[in-house]
């Protein structure tokens, strides 16, 4: 009897968490329907593609980047899918004032907010760094500094709505990654600062969940443009991506891998073989 306990308390305790974990993990395109959602660097590539499942699932969806007539068509195309409303504000995030406008857009025209994506990035080279201190000031300022904004102007909402923050990184913020030097720099810094306020958030019992999304090569103009001449592997298709991002989302998980195989799983080396981390990085080139 005492045998049979023994295997069968810690089995029970591995049913329920395995009962726990699946049915934790169960997402549903209605967990969207309605809600508020800011999508940033959505005239193109993955962010656009994010805009249209959350048109799909009925959100109300305010989207922006800088070019005008993109965004009009992106707000036209989430409409004939079935947002419940879809609305954009064009301008550049270069400007810590403008990315604080967005957030009172939202405010004004949605009434609150339920998710803030922040997706957007500026042009960078690819190549070696090329000690230009100025661009990698800018950089900071469009991929780093306008999501603190951003996040610092939504958190009351945010707080009200119990809503969610995702923030779009890539591998080049978790491993150091050549020729992209002042990208993966940015990357690196939206871990630092939104690992240590999700701390902040559980020290005061903020109800607000922040989901890191940590993306390898995927199939945008941009990307496909910049490295698919120099990168051996295959990119991944934009709008499984997004819908990932979305899934993790809603989910409120940590963080995203996508893919997983890609991402997730050459991470596991990176405590205990940093340097083989590395040369596996190094060897993604031609
Ligand atoms: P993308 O196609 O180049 O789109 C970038 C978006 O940001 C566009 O909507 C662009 O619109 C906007 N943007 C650029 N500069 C801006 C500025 N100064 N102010 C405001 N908006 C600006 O990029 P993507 O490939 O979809 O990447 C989306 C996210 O995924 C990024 O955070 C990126 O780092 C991450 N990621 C992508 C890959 C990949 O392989 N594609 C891999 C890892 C991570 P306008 O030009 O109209 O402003």
């Amino acid at each position: 009897m005492g045998r049979l306990q023994k295997i069968l308390i810690p089995l029970l305790g591995l049913v329920l968490a395995f009962w726990f974990y699946s049915a934790r993990d169960t997402f549903k395109p209605e967990m969207l329907r309605g809600k508020r959602v800011i999508v940033t660097g959505a005239s193109t590539g993955i962010g656009e593609q994010i805009a249209y499942h959350l048109a799909r699932m009925g959100s109300h969806i305010l989207i922006t980047a800088r070019t005008e007539a993109k965004l009009q068509n992106v707000v036209r195309r989430c409409l004939e899918l079935g947002a419940a409303s879809a609305r954009f504000v064009s301008g550049t995030m270069e400007d810590t004032a403008f990315a604080q406008h967005v957030v009172r857009e939202a405010q004004t025209s949605l009434g609150g907010l339920d998710m803030l994506i922040l997706n957007h990035v500026g042009a960078s080279y690819f190549g070696f760094f090329d000690g230009d201190v100025e661009h990698v000031r800018k950089l900071l300022e469009i991929n780093f500094l306008s999501y603190v904004a951003m996040t610092t102007s939504a958190l009351p909402m945010l707080k009200e709505s119990e809503g969610s923050i995702v923030v779009v990184s890539s591998m080049a913020g978790k491993v150091g990654f050549p020729f992209t030097v002042p990208y993966s720099a940015t990357k690196f810094a939206l871990d630092g600062f939104f690992s240590s306020l999700r701390q902040e958030f559980a020290i005061k019992s903020i109800n607000v969940s922040i989901t890191l999304c940590i993306l390898g090569f995927i199939d945008t103009e941009r990307a496909v443009r910049a490295a698919a001449e120099v990168l051996r592997e295959r990119p991944a298709p934009r709008d499984e991506c997004a819908l990932e991002i979305l899934k993790g989302a809603a989910l409120r998980r940590r963080e995203l891998y996508y893919r997983y195989s890609s991402t997730r799983l050459p991470l596991l080396l990176r405590d205990c073989a940093a340097e083989l981390l590395d040369y596996l990085v190094r060897s993604r080139y031609r």
